[in-house]
């Protein structure tokens, strides 16, 4: 299936997509996972954008259409996608409709997940990350066993420097200036679904009747 799963940060669109790529082997590219090994890694890409995430703003939209172009044309991508963050602008989208014309592919749907905003805060002030292999754990309803480490594979659990209070208040903020109106971008065009997130299961099962599996 080839998706847009839109929704604040903390809706669970990452959570999603992970369940959904069990079920026919599309991929899960998210934009922020992409962009967090980049500034790991120390490279360009890592250099130009770490201090906009830092901060919870948004890295310029050049530098992510430049990721997507590439990387919606890689081979993993025909078993189908799930795009996870991106697009975050109404520019995004214009240039992701016509990337997708270019190489000839067409979205099923755009999958919006609405979830509270106090549930959003609680979660992803809890929520924490594995730097090593991106496990998210969260300190309430999922700790890991030891505390500080990844019981996948060992590696740094740590709250994400865009997780504290201040930058996620921005994020929100941003999230409903900037990434809010693709929602009615999208209904323009057709291909809207709203989902009220309340659990991940019951979205994945709404997505499978949408898309017919
Ligand atoms: P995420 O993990 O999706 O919440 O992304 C983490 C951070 O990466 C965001 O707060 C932005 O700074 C940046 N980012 C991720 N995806 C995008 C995007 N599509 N456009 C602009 N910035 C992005």
């Amino acid at each position: 299936m080839k998706l847009i799963l839109l929704g604040a940060p903390g809706a669970g669109k990452g959570t999603v997509a992970k369940l959904l790529t069990a079920i026919d082997g599309s991929v899960q590219i998210s934009t922020g996972d992409i962009l967090r090994a980049a500034v790991k890694a120390g490279s360009d890409l890592g250099k130009q954008a770490k201090a906009f995430m830092d901060a919870g703003d948004l890295v310029p939209d050049e530098l992510i259409m430049n990721i997507m172009k590439d990387r919606l044309r890689e081979d993993d991508c025909k078993a189908g996608y799930l795009l996870d963050g991106f697009p975050r602008t109404i520019p995004q989208a214009e240039q992701l409709k016509v990337l997708l014309e270019e190489i000839g592919e067409k979205l099923d749907a755009v999958v919006s997940l609405e979830v509270p905003r106090d549930v959003i805060l609680d979660r992803l002030t809890t929520r924490r990350t594995c730097t090593d292999c991106g496990a998210i754990y969260n300190v309430k309803s999922n700790p890991t066993k030891e505390e500080g480490k990844c019981d996948k594979c060992g590696g740094p659990v740590v709250q994400r420097d865009d997780e504290t209070e201040e930058a996620i208040s921005n994020r929100l903020d941003v999230y409903n200036e900037k990434t809010a109106p693709l929602a009615g971008f999208y209904k323009n065009e057709g291909m809207l679904m709203e989902v009220v997130a309340t659990s991940s299961d019951a979205v994945v099962d709404a997505i499978k009747e949408k898309v017919g599996l």
